[in-house]
């Protein structure tokens, strides 16, 4: 039965593999045994029950607590050529009747319903009359009371169960508590044994935050590095979306808010727009993001401090679901955090407690200087000890030693005492770093003693410390005024009686471009098929990403497929979909092949020959080729040209594309890894081909840096060359 479902794998989902878990509940629920299933969003819990379906003989039936998500999953089905219809309130009674007319002939296999729906007579009159094979109750978590989406109706379809006693039951949810886990469980009378759990780790999100400095300008220069990507950002009130949206559009983004306040037309609207990629960018309440299916969502700001880590995990599980890098950003202001204490403050009781420690929590994922994957895992139980994730901010800055910073301290805080506990960080740093500003003049701060004690650090590295003293209690942030004040631990400090240790910020802590995953693939292809594809998804009233997902799209215009049996080949084809849209995509990208000479690139093919590569930067790939292939070393080359090592690697990584003979020997002598570790990178590369990097990456566990598998890639095609393979 395993092997059917491999089959239908590719056939009709288009996918190679399982994701890690899918292939035994897959398994589990083919052999009619009861399953619950925990993983995160984007994880690939449709799947679960999906493939079985089509394996089934008679009926899945699918509850589904959300009319938006029941509509996007039978629209892919249907894409996908499989017999899917849902049943809710929001058909017509002629569709409506249609519908249920062709479950009762059996013409359906996946039928989706809400729960109300299901509970109906009529409805069940109709189940009664046909075999269901398998019940899905998806979204479980709302069944407990526990849970923060409880709907009472969901109690009642664990009574409706034993009315369907040939039919398997599978519960599916991302919930990550423990508790709801154990409710679901216990009201659906599941044993423990057959319990999937995967790991709430996802890979692909890199997360980071920055101190919010001047918030709109950071997220400016957070969308210049983001252009044409589709993402949201998320802020605390109704007013900050309406005011940031408006900002967004006045500096040419076209950007959309959604907030409760606005009448659910509009919201509709909007989102219906970034939905279907009309409109790239949301900015939103919490309000935004339940019953979002959209797959391409590569990044997610958090312009404000998300209110307990919960929501902030849910919040940026909405991007990257089709398993490409998105990038995760939280502007942690400290006013921010003194308004959430202030609000904390007014309330009493249990109440107070529980937002305390949400609070407290979420301070301690904001402000962690260990890979941030620990504490954000750790509240969902889960040890995670892979680090370096080499995905997160303090991953990717390398650990920062910790240093005794009692020196800055006792300068800071000596001018926080001398400017009379009246200001904020910043004219504090003004004055220390002997700024000539109005303002440090006006107050008379030109003369204090500590003016200009402080040149040695930038601006940058002293806010860094300045956080760092808050967080060691040195000093509190008065909430009204927003000044700083000595607390008795900073008099002890300033006394010479307590020592202060912590980490001094490396000038320009920013993660540099080149940190960023390279995917190699035709930027203009890219765009050109992703024209076509809004067309298709437009003409047939359905999202883009429901025709093919982005990563479909890039490995087309990675592998330039020309041909049905290639175009089988790339992730997201599956048959239905190769009727569907096969020709129109094979021409396309046929055309641009012809317009710039470029011919399929799959691994076992021959690739290569003469291309006429593009004019510019080919004479530079040219220029560095031959010097590298004269012998000069990839440091030598650095010195010559006068540019990045990636930079060079790239250049020659074109030229290997491009079919020019490279000397391997040079990629040896650079890599820094040993023999042994070089060969299983290069065993990877063979198992997995060479035109990404993350599932070489993923499969080597994270252990080797993209750094180093650019320069081993290399490696690996300039012997593959050679060897005349
Ligand atoms: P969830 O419901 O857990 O949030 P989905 O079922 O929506 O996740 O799946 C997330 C994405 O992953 C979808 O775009 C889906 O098509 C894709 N996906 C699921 N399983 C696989 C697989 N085995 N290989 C490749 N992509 C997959
Ligand atoms: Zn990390």
């Amino acid at each position: 039965m395993i092997t059917r479902a491999q089959t239908i794998l590719k056939e009709v989902f288009g996918y190679d593999e399982f994701r890690p878990l899918q292939k035994e509940i897959i398994a589990n629920v083919l052999h009619k045994q009861d399953t619950l299933v925990v993983m995160p969003t984007g994880g690939g819990k449709s799947l679960c029950y999906q493939l079985p379906a089509l394996l089934f003989e008679g009926l899945t039936v699918v509850v589904s607590p959300l009319i938006s998500l029941m509509q996007d999953q039978v629209a892919q089905l249907q894409q996908l050529g499989v017999a899917a219809v849902y049943l809710n309130s929001s058909l017509t009674p002629e569709l409506y009747q249609q519908n249920s007319a062709r479950v009762a002939r059996g013409e359906i296999k996946l039928l989706y319903v809400a729960p109300e729906t299901l509970l109906k007579p009529k409805t069940l009159a109709l189940l009664a009359s046909v075999k269901v094979d398998c019940l899905t109750i998806d979204e479980a978590h709302c069944i407990s009371e526990w849970g923060h989406d409880f709907r009472p109706e969901y109690r009642q379809i664990v009574a409706c169960r034993p009315r369907f006693p040939e039919a398997v039951c599978l519960a599916l949810t991302a919930t990550a508590t423990q508790r709801v886990r154990a409710d679901i469980c216990a009201t659906l009378s599941f044993n423990a044994s057959q319990q999937f759990i995967a790991s709430f780790n996802r890979e692909n999100l890199l997360l980071r935050v920055a101190p919010k400095q001047n918030p709109l300008a950071q997220t400016l220069e957070f969308l210049q590095q983001h252009a044409q990507q589709s993402g949201i950002i998320y802020c605390f009130s109704r007013r900050q979306v309406d005011e940031l949206a408006e900002a967004l559009q006045q500096h040419g983004y076209a950007a959309k808010p959604y907030h409760a306040g606005l009448s659910d037309e509009e919201r509709t609207r909007n989102q219906e727009a970034f939905i279907r990629d009309n409109v790239p960018i949301i900015v939103a309440t919490i309000a935004f993001g339940m019953g979002i299916n959209k797959s391409n969502v590569r990044f997610i700001v958090h312009y404000d401090l998300p209110k307990n880590l919960e929501s902030y995990y849910q919040e940026i599980g909405r991007s990257g679901r089709d398993g490409l890098r998105a990038h995760c950003l939280l502007l942690l202001g400290y006013g921010d955090i003194a308004k959430i204490r202030y609000l904390i403050d007014q309330k009493s009781g249990q109440e107070k407690q529980v937002a305390n420690y949400h609070l407290n929590i979420m301070l301690g994922y904001a402000e962690s200087e260990q890979c941030r994957r620990v504490p954000l895992l750790a509240y969902f139980g889960e040890d995670f000890t892979h680090t370096p994730c080499n995905m997160c901010d303090n991953c990717l800055n390398g650990k920062q030693e910790q240093v005794e910073i009692t020196i800055p301290a006792q300068k800071f805080l000596s001018c926080v005492a001398r400017t009379g506990q009246l200001f904020g960080a910043n004219h504090v740093i003004e004055v220390l770093r002997g700024s000539h500003a109005e303002k440090v003049l006006k107050h008379g701060h030109g003369n204090l003693s500590t003016y200009g004690i402080g040149k040695d650090f930038s601006k940058a590295q002293w806010l860094h410390l300045s956080r760092q003293f808050l967080q060691k209690g040195l000093l509190v942030q008065d909430f009204d005024y927003g000044s700083l004040k000595l607390t008795p631990k900073a008099h002890e400090v300033l006394r010479g009686q307590e020592k202060v240790y912590g980490t001094v910020q490396a000038e320009q802590a920013k993660i540099a471009p080149e940190q960023e995953e390279r995917l190699e693939y035709d930027r203009e292809l890219f765009e050109r098929l992703r024209a076509l594809r809004k067309d298709l998804a437009d003409a047939q009233n359905v999202p883009p990403y429901v025709v093919f997902a982005d990563k479909t799209l890039i490995e087309m215009a990675s592998y330039f497929p020309q041909a049905r049996t290639s175009l089988r080949r790339i992730h997201g084809v599956g048959e239905a979909k190769l009727e569907k849209y096969g020709a129109e995509f094979l021409r396309e990208i046929s055309r641009y092949c012809r317009e710039h000479g470029l011919q399929e690139r799959f691994a076992s093919t021959k690739t290569v020959a003469a291309t006429s590569p593009r004019a510019t930067s080919a004479s530079k790939a040219q220029l560095i080729t031959d010097a590298y292939n004269a012998g000069k070393s990839i440091a030598d080359l650095v010195q010559q040209f006068g540019i990045k090592p990636v930079t060079i690697l790239e250049h020659l990584f074109k030229s290997v594309r491009e079919g020019r003979a490279l000397r391997a020997e040079g990629f040896a002598e650079y890599s820094q890894l040993s023999l042994e570790e070089r060969n299983k990178v290069l065993a990877a590369f063979e198992k997995l081909g060479e035109n990404f990097l993350r599932p070489v990456f993923d499969a080597l566990d994270g252990k080797v840096s993209f750094d180093e598998l650019h320069v081993l890639r290399l490696y690996y095609l300039s012997r593959k060359q050679q060897s005349g393979e």
